[in-house]
């Protein structure tokens, strides 16, 4: 593919494969793909191990109170061929997917000064271009002038069971029911919050993947793709 490296925002709905997507297609190009569901997943790692969370109450001003703290960074692991995610030094990228966290991320990441420094991050990683983005406010927010942006959505059935099945081989202990309502709960969240919220940018292209594999997808974007940067 040519050498012109743009910015490729791809945001959507929770547990629709975005950052499997993202991830085949940074390794296609050469890419660097920033995972950054990751991020606010590791600031309410670090507010529920430090006392900001208490039965599922997230503590705003707690939380803020204690974003000097939390330094994140991407280190590259060859062997799962993408970045993992470390919090003031420490590996959290197996910590961060459990139910727990993800029951806590959508609030966590509606205040307003958690999104400003993981926003300013974001844009600082993604400047030079080369880069896939995933997550909910990229292509209207971090990268208003990507490129190439996609909207990615699935029918929230198929999200929930495609995500308990990648829980339940980690041997996590919950139910599809529970999961179901946890992808629903945090849609409706990101949606409707007052900064950032999830919408389609009016210049994204939506890909609905319900019902389409892996193959399928990269065809597709490979289409897409060629379209935006000419062969
Ligand atoms: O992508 P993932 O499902 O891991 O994201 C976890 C949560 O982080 C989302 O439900 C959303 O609340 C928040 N998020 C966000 N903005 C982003 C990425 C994720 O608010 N750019």
């Amino acid at each position: 593919m040519d050498n012109k490296r743009i910015i490729i925002a791809i945001d959507g709905h929770s547990s629709c494969g975005k950052s499997t997507f993202a991830k085949a297609i940074a390794s296609r190009l050469g890419y660097i793909f920033i995972d950054t569901g990751a991020m606010y997943r590791a600031v309410t790692l670090y507010a529920l191990e430090h006392g900001a969370i208490h039965s599922g109450i997230v503590e705003e001003s707690a939380v803020e109170a204690m974003l000097d703290d939390i330094d994140i960074d991407f280190r590259f692991n060859p062997a799962r061929g993408a970045s993992d995610i470390y919090v003031n030094g420490d590996l959290v990228e197996g910590k961060i997917r459990t139910i727990e966290v993800s029951n806590c991320v959508s609030a966590v990441s509606s205040i307003a000064a958690v999104r400003t420094k993981l926003v300013a991050i974001q844009q600082l990683m993604g400047q030079k271009g080369g880069v896939v983005m995933d997550g909910r406010d990229i292509g209207t927010t971090v990268f208003p002038d990507a490129e190439l942006k996609i909207y990615m959505t699935a029918d929230a059935m198929v999200r929930a069971e495609r995500r308990y099945r990648e829980l339940t081989a980690k041997g996590d202990d919950v139910t599809l029911e529970e999961v179901y309502r946890n992808v629903v709960s945090r849609d409706e969240a990101d949606m409707s919050r007052k900064i950032s919220p999830l919408r389609k940018a009016d210049d994204a292209i939506v890909l609905d993947n319900s019902s389409m594999s892996v193959e399928e997808q990269m065809a597709w974007f490979d289409r897409e793709y060629h379209r935006v940067v000419g062969k």
